[in-house]
């Protein structure tokens, strides 16, 4: 017997034949996504209109849970942290950010990331791997056991440890299951995958799933990017503004987010607002102003609070749809660029909520 059939690696489309593969009825594929994840069941013996023999058959074939809790913390302000172990060990974050009408649920997409970007823990870790489809989502099922009664994951973020489009297969299936009616329903303006900007898997990605690009932008001139985020020496600003200036076709001027982490001294003056300004005017862009979240492992340093106004003052000068973020979780190290998955004390990038 080969290994066991991972349900959550599938959405119900491909689930399909999947099951077909074991010798299970292809139709089974939208009832059994309905238990997992509209029901939260994941015993294939609780899902009691599943015949007794196809649910032994499920029970030797194929599994659902892949990730166990290490532990989990709850900040001042309602941030949860949920530090997860995947089947081999390795250990990985996710956060809840509960907020007046929504509860935000930020996604990990690799063990560590390669990317490096100067100002976040989890690029200071390395990279291990990508995670799988059903690691990234068991994500979910594992953070919403965890919600207080009655609320419930409005939103997803694909911020947490990794670069998304680096994986990007398992992240359309994921978002895919995010999406599919028989699985979470999530709607696509509420689902948004981040990325520091791997230029050719954009349209991959958004040509596959209709979710909300957010870019982690950061810096308005190559000189300062390619230190902050080192994958600007490969994708310059001006060949990422070219590619986002080509998506109209595929997206229909849906916004694109921008992430832009305020570091003192770095990249906060009004002159680097008047640029960012300049540069995003011609995409139909909502500005993401996120003051740095101090880590040990990051020389940057947040601005002081005049700074940050005169940054935020500039913008709207020059009518810019902007948000000044409140940091959330930082008592836990759950907060944007905290992420570092230590095992023991505090640990785990860039959570934030468009
Ligand atoms: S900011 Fe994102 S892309 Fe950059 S190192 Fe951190 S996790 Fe990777």
């Amino acid at each position: 017997m080969g290994e066991p059939l991972s349900l959550k690696n599938h959405a119900p489309e491909s689930l399909r034949s999947e099951l077909a593969a074991i010798g299970v009825e292809p139709y089974r594929a939208e009832q059994i996504a309905n238990w997992i994840y509209v029901r939260g069941v994941e015993d294939f013996d609780a899902m009691t209109d599943l015949g007794r023999d196809l649910r032994v058959r499920l029970a030797q074939l194929a599994t659902t849970r892949v990730l166990t809790f290490v532990r989990s913390e709850t900040g001042a302000d309602g941030t949860t942290k949920g530090v997860l172990r995947t089947a081999e060990g390795h250990v990985i974050e996710a956060v809840t950010i509960p907020e007046e009408r929504r509860t935000t649920l930020c996604l990990s997409t690799q063990v560590g990331c390669p990317l490096a970007c100067s100002f976040c823990a989890t690029g200071a870790m390395g990279f291990t791997r990508n995670l799988t489809t059903a690691e990234i989502i068991d994500q979910v099922c594992r953070m919403r056991e965890l919600l207080p009664e009655g609320q419930s994951i409005t939103n997803v973020v694909f911020m947490g440890m990794g670069e998304p489009l680096l994986n990007l297969p398992a992240v359309v299936e994921a978002v895919k299951i995010l999406l599919h009616p028989k699985a979470f329903a999530l709607a696509p303006r509420r689902v948004t995958v981040s990325t520091a900007g791997l230029v050719p898997k954009i349209p991959e990605l958004l040509e596959q799933v209709p979710v909300n690009l957010a870019v982690s932008l950061h810096a308005t001139t190559d000189a300062v990017r390619d230190v902050l985020v080192p994958l600007n020496r490969r994708f310059p600003i001006r060949v990422l503004m070219e590619t986002l200036r080509g998506l109209e076709s595929i997206t229909r001027r849906r916004p694109v987010f921008f992430e832009y982490t305020l570091l003192e001294g770095v990249n906060d003056s009004p002159e680097d607002a008047r640029r960012l300004a300049t540069l995003l005017k011609p995409l139909p862009a909502k500005i993401n102003v996120i003051p740095m979240n101090s880590h040990t492992d990051s020389p940057h340093r947040p601005p002081a609070a005049d700074v940050i106004d005169r940054f935020m003052a500039e913008l709207a000068l020059q009518r810019m749809t902007v948000t000044l973020r409140r940091s959330r979780g930082e008592d836990i190290d759950a907060a944007c660029g905290q992420l570092a998955a230590r095992e023991t004390g505090s640990g785990p990038r860039e959570c934030s909520t468009p």
